[in-house]
């Protein structure tokens, strides 16, 4: 996630602000009942707002501009909470809340647990869960994506869901909705398969989506308006992104058609992974959070004023009981209602370990194969002490949660931060370690030194699970745009080599390989940096990359394929890793060799021997003993003699016995 909303920033610091009350003294509500539960004989209404003198439900016909049906006074209740029960079927009808605290009447909005919103999530909706659930639902299961269902045996997929359809070559009739990505058969004019079907050929196990809950960027009730946004400005948590479905009205049809999309990836062996953003909300001050419960869900600094670890504006206070107790919820919610299988956590560094560790542990137990990872990062400076955050240093104190590594990614193609920086597979020389670094999935190796490490200088992971290994995602330049910013004078020959030669290395790598969706076809971003709102012209997935590109789509698919097949791509502890891969040690610069003792770990290779020749030239390696065979080649012109294999540049092997 990028900086978006800096100007907020300064907004918010100018103002003179006081200091905040004591939040540890608000009373915790424990029920499981917030918001609305619905029966087809009553709603029963709850919200938290302890500090409320008054509090009010107002009723409504439309969830946009008709005019309150009726408004109703809501009772206090236990621990700080309002509610109030209305007999008989209210499906259909609209409603807000609003509090009175220190006699001034909040904002009308949405309660933060609303689960089904009107356009642009400006009213909750009424609804009956029950009803939005497709054909089939109740057996829809998660498919198994190895034989031990271990995380990693993953390979993530990161895809916008607009971007994957709204091309107009993409064949594809849903464009830019969850709905495009359920059609199966479809085609580019060039007659190679799209959207839903190219990924499943591929071969990943997870489809990770961006923000799908109900963000506050795109205007619903404009959808020929030509807007776009990655969507990291969260709104209503619980309910689904309107702009993505058929009927943004009807609250009830984007949680039906999100739905019908995880259940279609499920049927086609793939599992969904939902990128949550619960660290900021899109605007704090006028946020449900914040109108019901001033100040509590966010950190602030000691003059008051909202922390922002973010660079958005806030930061929420994942420490706080009844926030821990939301996001956990929430969650739960998630993966109860819409069965998801994994969340990827926006600026996990910025939500304290023991949170996120509760969370861990309730996912797990309902779904044990469930798929967590988050940026150990955060966007500037939290209040809260670096020491209790779920940071990239403090990975091993995580409960089965993975940390995506930087080290990697920049060892590979060089500094994100810096367009002109070049990396391992780009023929910067001394980033050999970084790599190595990634490839034993940043755990402690007696051969990998760490004090040549880019970024991080003491080994984080517990377990190659720990860790997400990638050269790409959606923020920064694309892999192929950083490549050719960064190599001016290189051809397009030699910068697909470069991207060949990077995602050879994450997809042999230990740990958990991360693609960003279109790495296979070369995706660019014509340049752009930062494009969450860049529109589709920049954004979108161009589906004639697809017969252009066919040989990188080709050997992604010969990668993928490889490791899903070879246990030894996939071990399950540092132990293992320490003994049985081995590098060697008289390499020439800019090339990284490894041999893995495939046999110790159950593979059908009983050796297996890497090679990445990240130089402008090529270079000549010594193999271990014995014959060899070839299962990957980049270039397609690896050399075998005399003990002795020769690379071509910016290329890499993967030889077998
Ligand atoms: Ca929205």
């Amino acid at each position: 996630m990028k900086k978006i909303f800096i100007l907020l920033l300064c907004f918010v610091t100018m103002k003179k602000i006081t200091a905040q009350p004591d939040f540890s003294t608000y009373p915790v509500y424990k029920g499981t009942d917030l918001g609305l539960s619905y029966t087809k004989t009553a709603s029963l209404f709850r919200i938290w707002s302890p500090t409320a003198i008054a509090a009010e439900l107002i009723l409504y016909k439309d969830g946009s501009n008709a005019g309150p049906l009726k408004t109703v006074q809501l009772s206090k209740g236990l621990n700080g909470t309002w509610f109030t029960k209305l007999s008989g079927d209210w499906k259909g009808t609209f409603y807000t809340f609003r509090v009175n605290i220190n006699s001034a009447w909040s904002n009308e909005l949405p309660d933060p647990y609303a689960k089904a919103v009107g356009v642009n999530g400006k009213r909750a909706m009424i609804i009956n869960l029950k009803e939005t659930n497709p054909v089939g639902w109740a057996a829809d299961k998660s498919p198994a994506f190895s034989t031990s269902n271990k995380a990693t045996d993953a390979v993530i997929y990161e895809l916008h869901v607009r971007d994957a359809s709204i091309d107009e070559n993409s064949g594809i009739k849903n464009k830019g909705k969850f709905l495009g990505l359920t059609e199966t058969g479809t085609k580019s004019k060039e007659g190679l398969s799209t959207g839903l079907d190219h990924i499943k050929t591929l071969g990943v196990t997870h489809i990770h989506l961006l923000p799908f809950f109900d963000y506050n960027s795109v205007d619903e009730s404009q959808p020929g308006k030509q807007q776009y946004n990655w969507g990291y400005d969260p709104l209503n948590f619980n309910a689904p992104e309107g702009s993505y479905s058929t009927d943004p009205y009807n609250g009830a049809t984007r949680i039906n058609e999100l739905k019908k999309l995880v259940a279609t990836f499920h049927k086609n062996g793939l599992r969904v992974v939902m990128d949550v953003v619960y660290n900021h909300v899109a605007d704090a001050k006028s946020s449900n959070f914040n109108q019901l419960v001033p100040g509590y869900y966010f950190r602030h600094r000691k003059d008051g004023s909202f922390s922002d670890a973010t660079a958005c504006g806030n930061e929420t206070a994942s420490e706080l009981p009844m926030m821990r107790k939301f996001i956990l919820e929430s969650v739960l919610y998630w993966v109860k209602e819409y069965h998801i299988d994994g969340f990827r956590f926006d600026l996990m560094g910025v939500h304290d370990i023991e949170t996120m560790n509760i969370i861990s542990d309730e996912l797990h137990k309902i779904k044990p194969d469930i798929l967590l990872y988050g940026e150990g990062w955060t966007a500037g400076a939290s209040p809260l002490p670096d020491s209790t955050r779920a940071l990239k240093k403090n990975a091993a104190k995580l409960r089965n949660i993975a940390v995506f590594s930087d080290d990697i990614r920049d060892g590979i193609k060089g500094s994100v931060f810096e367009i002109k920086d070049r990396g391992f597979a780009s023929s910067k020389k001394g980033m050999e370690e970084s790599v190595k670094f990634g490839i034993v999935a940043a755990s402690n190796h007696p051969q990998v030194d760490l004090s040549k490490v880019n970024y991080s200088k003491e080994a984080y992971s517990k377990a190659p699970w720990n860790v997400i290994i990638y050269s790409e995602c959606h923020d920064n330049n694309t892999l192929w745009d950083k490549l050719s910013l960064s190599c001016p004078e290189a051809s397009n020959e030699d910068i697909t080599k470069m991207q060949e030669l990077s995602l050879a290395i994450v997809l042999t790598s230990q740990g958990i390989p991360f693609l960003h969706a279109g790495t296979e076809l070369l995706r660019n971003k014509k340049g752009v940096e930062n494009s969450y709102n860049s529109g589709d012209s920049i954004n979108k997935i161009n589906w004639s990359w697809k017969s252009k590109n066919i040989t990188t789509f080709n050997l992604v698919q010969q990668l993928i394929k490889m490791r899903k097949s070879h246990p030894a791509f996939r071990m399950t502890t540092n132990q293992l890793m320490r003994k049985n891969i081995s590098f060697s040690e008289d390499s020439p610069a800019g090339v990284i060799a490894y041999a893995i003792n495939g046999a110790a770990v159950k593979d059908s290779w009983k050796k297996i021997f890497v090679v990445f020749n990240g130089n402008a030239e090529s270079k000549e390696i010594s193999l271990p003993k014995g014959k060899w065979n070839i299962a990957i080649d980049t270039n397609k012109d690896v050399k075998i003699s005399s003990g002795i294999i020769s690379l071509q540049k910016y290329s890499a092997a993967v030889l077998y016995q």
